[in-house]
């Protein structure tokens, strides 16, 4: 199954890698994925940045708190759930 290109892009690969421009800072990113924390209450998910990858706190914000990326939310219930690994610093 072919996954769309948001960005129109002519390489396929390409919105794969985010680009480090600042100009790609003010373009919304989809938010793709939802880390799942299991909690004493039971199962928490927080969205995750696409850039920085930080979790984090409220969802729909418009743009990364840490980053500053701009972040699309278009596709958040279809985002992959992914569970925390071993802490990466
Ligand atoms: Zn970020």
């Amino acid at each position: 199954m072919a996954k769309r290109c948001e960005r129109k892009c002519t390489d396929k690969n390409s919105h794969l890698e985010i680009e480090d421009t600042p100009e790609s800072y003010r373009v919304g990113i989809l938010v793709e994925e939802v880390m799942v924390f299991e909690t004493w209450f039971g199962k928490t998910g927080y969205y995750v940045c696409p850039r920085c990858k930080i979790t984090m706190d409220r969802e729909f914000m418009f743009f990364c708190d840490r980053c500053g990326q701009k972040l699309d939310w278009k596709n958040y219930r279809k985002a992959k759930i992914v569970y925390p690994g071993k802490a990466r610093k």
